[in-house]
């Protein structure tokens, strides 16, 4: 399939395909919008099966980070990089500084950063190469350093937001919650939140290490990848990878509340609505897990602390206040209302 016709393609203003003979770097970036802003979006490194399944990824991962930069008030528009890992490539600083030449050569019109696969460290050596990134190393007070502590922040304000809304209590004591990808960077740091807050967690990853290194670390119930989608929880937090929300899942689905780190959680726009009609509140992706690109945007900017980076996550949950209030009114689900908003940011930008 060629990209126009792509199911996925949504006027992307621009695709760009790398290859580094060296390093064997495979590396795709979307550049979704520049409306608001430089594209901007982490950089994912996988494992993916075929180019085709990359450039799915790569298109709907750029489209999301528009509006989950328009939504969050942020001066960047929607980009994203995927680099195509293979199974048994080890991570080189090598392979970063040839990513970075990469996104130098776009001049601009991408930002990056850490996502799924790559981390603080990896960005170091992108900086070797191109001022157009974000998620380095963190110095003194200034914003910056690793963003998933703030997305996992964001999440968590977000539940109680979902909480609040679907259950009408204020507090998480004894509540269930089933956290997938628990032992990444978000669902480690979600984790440790819910357990602060009392909620009961059961968990799964497939990595077992991660999950062992949880476990020592406090109580979890171990479920089962293939299961854990259908706990008998209250609130399920995917915080792993997209496409877990889907036709055949939705209806097995036993969380009240779907609340969680992962991008593209959704298969596709209708599945909102089967989730609506199950009366499952669905926090929007985009919205619930936009901490890490705020903080991300606060470091590249300049000019601000943690404490405004906190400020601002803190609106997260007000947003979702918003939305969940729009939704009970109106019975349309949370992501359409979600996804009308970043548009009109979108239109009213250009
Ligand atoms: P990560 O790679 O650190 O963690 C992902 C975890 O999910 C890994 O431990 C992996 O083993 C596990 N996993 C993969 N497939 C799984 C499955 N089928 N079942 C259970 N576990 C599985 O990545 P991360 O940075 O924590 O990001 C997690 C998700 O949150 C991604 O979708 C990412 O795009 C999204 N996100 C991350 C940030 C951030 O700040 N890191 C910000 C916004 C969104």
């Amino acid at each position: 399939m060629g990209v126009f016709d792509h199911a996925e393609f949504d006027k992307h203003e621009s695709l760009h395909y790398f290859h580094d003979d060296r390093t064997g770097l495979k590396a795709i970036v979307a550049v979704h919008s520049t409306a608001l802003g430089p594209g901007a979006g982490g950089t994912r490194r996988w494992v993916y099966n075929n180019d085709a399944d990359a450039l799915t990824d790569v298109l709907r991962l750029s489209r999301g980070m528009t509006y989950k930069n328009a939504v969050a008030g942020l001066k960047f528009g929607g980009g994203k990089a995927v680099i195509l890992a293979s199974d048994n490539a080890p991570k080189s600083p090598e392979l970063f500084r040839a990513f970075g030449r990469c996104v130098d050569s776009l001049g601009g019109r991408y930002i990056t950063a850490e996502d799924v696969g790559c981390a603080v460290d990896d960005m170091r050596y992108v900086r070797e190469e191109t001022e157009f990134v974000s998620g380095l190393p963190k110095s003194g007070s200034d914003a910056g350093g690793d963003p998933s502590p703030w997305t996992a922040i964001g999440c968590f304000q977000g539940i109680e937001a979902a909480v609040e809304a679907r259950l009408g209590t204020d507090s998480l004591k004894g509540l269930r919650v089933a956290v997938q990808g628990a032992g990444g960077h978000v669902g480690v740091y979600l984790c440790r939140l819910l357990h602060e807050a009392g909620a009961e967690l059961y968990v799964s990853d497939v990595n077992a290490d991660s999950l062992k290194r949880l476990s020592d670390e406090m109580p979890v119930a171990v479920v089962r990848p293939s299961e854990l989608l259908f706990a008998d929880v209250d609130i399920l937090a995917p915080c792993a990878l997209g496409n877990i929300l889907t036709s055949t899942t939705i209806p097995k689905i036993r969380a009240k509340i779907i609340a969680g780190g992962a991008n593209n959680q959704l298969s596709t726009p209708e599945d909102g609505a089967r989730l609506a009609e199950r009366d499952i509140l669905y926090a929007p992706d985009y919205v619930i897990n936009a901490g890490g690109i705020i903080n991300v945007a606060a470091e590249y900017y300049g000019n601000s602390s943690d404490d405004d980076v906190r400020a601002d996550v803190g609106r997260i949950k007000d947003r979702l206040i918003e939305i969940f209030r729009q939704a009970k009114e109106t019975g349309r689900p949370t992501n359409e209302l979600a996804d009308e908003l970043a548009r009109k940011l979108v239109a009213a930008a250009r």
